[in-house]
């Protein structure tokens, strides 16, 4: 103020510069090893399911062809991870949507990080930076706008929604977008041990096969059960954010470009009911609520007394 009492303009846009770039420090990391670290274990966590389901396809020494045993693993796996993004790292951990015991509140953890996108902490702090900005400029993920502004081409837009944010955007700040995590013991453990935690739900898949069927249904549950499973929640879990801020229809009260699509909603316990999240972003259940299979775990979880105080 008074530099512009002053008439100093050229004082006055370094001060407006200032606070812009302060800004921005809160939004997004400008620090490069932070910003590079976290793009690192993206990419890891992209690339390493199929690096061993490459290094077990190329030996050539087992029978990869799924047996009823290999569906039978691959469903349970499947689903408690889908479980642990869509209840887990979503509804609980980033909006709060429940209250729950600490033991539950560890199973969700680790069935989330078998998911492999990120730690919990991360992956919070990136959930709500994007619904603060909801498909405007520092939104981590649109379709229609990066860090620095619109996208202009549709094709790259849907691709870094989808997965390119992951490997060149910029770290969402923890302090700001998720205090909570970091100040709860058990979060911040199962962020601190994201790798080793992730590794069982890889491993654990190759052991189940192991007591079922011997060596031969050992690999073919880490083939399909483990690594192919992470591949798969990724590109479905993705895909909420590329195609679910694309294609559908939009509801009354979304604060953005989120559609409902009934494909990912059935696949991801409700998840695809994008825009009616966007509108009631804290609520536990979505609508239509019979195409919210979430919600319905979330209800009978109520009323077994596991979760409470549901919004
Ligand atoms: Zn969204
Ligand atoms: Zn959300």
């Amino acid at each position: 103020m008074e530099f512009l009492r002053e008439g100093k303009i050229g004082n006055s846009i370094l001060l407006l510069k200032y606070f812009e770039c302060r800004m921005k420090d809160l939004y997004i990391s400008q620090h490069p090893r932070e910003n590079w670290g976290n793009r690192l274990l993206n990419v890891a966590s992209i690339i390493l399911p199929w690096i061993l389901m490459a290094a077990l396809a190329l030996r050539g020494k087992w029978q990869l062809t799924p047996t009823a045993a290999t569906w039978i693993v691959f469903a349970v796996f499947f689903g408690s991870t889908v479980l642990g993004v869509a209840i887990g790292m979503h509804r609980y951990f980033t909006h709060h949507a429940f209250k729950t015991s600490a033991v539950i509140k560890v199973i969700l953890g680790v069935l989330g990080t078998w998911a492999m996108q990120g730690d919990i902490t991360r992956w919070v702090a990136d959930h709500r930076r994007h619904h603060r900005f909801a498909d405007k400029q520092f939104d981590p993920h649109s379709p229609w706008f990066s860090d620095s502004g619109p996208i202009s081409n549709r094709f790259l837009g849907w691709f870094h929604s989808h997965m390119g944010w992951m490997i060149y955007g910029r770290v969402s700040q923890p302090e700001r977008y998720a205090p909570d995590c970091l100040a709860d013991g058990s979060i911040a453990f199962l962020s601190k041990f994201y790798w080793p935690i992730a590794a069982t739900g890889l491993v654990l898949p190759g052991a189940v096969g192991f007591l079922l069927g011997g060596e031969g249904e050992m690999v073919r549950c880490l083939f399909w059960a483990g690594a192919t499973r992470v591949a798969l929640l990724h590109q479905f879990t993705w895909s909420v954010n590329s195609f679910g801020h694309i294609f559908g229809n939009k509801v009354a009260g979304s604060d953005s470009e989120a559609r409902d699509n009934v494909f990912f909603a059935l696949l991801l316990l409700g998840e695809g009911l994008h825009s009616h999240h966007h509108a009631r972003p804290t609520s536990a259940m979505n609508e239509p609520r019979h195409l919210d299979p979430g919600g319905w775990i979330i209800r009978g979880c109520e009323r077994l007394g596991l979760v409470w105080q549901l919004r």
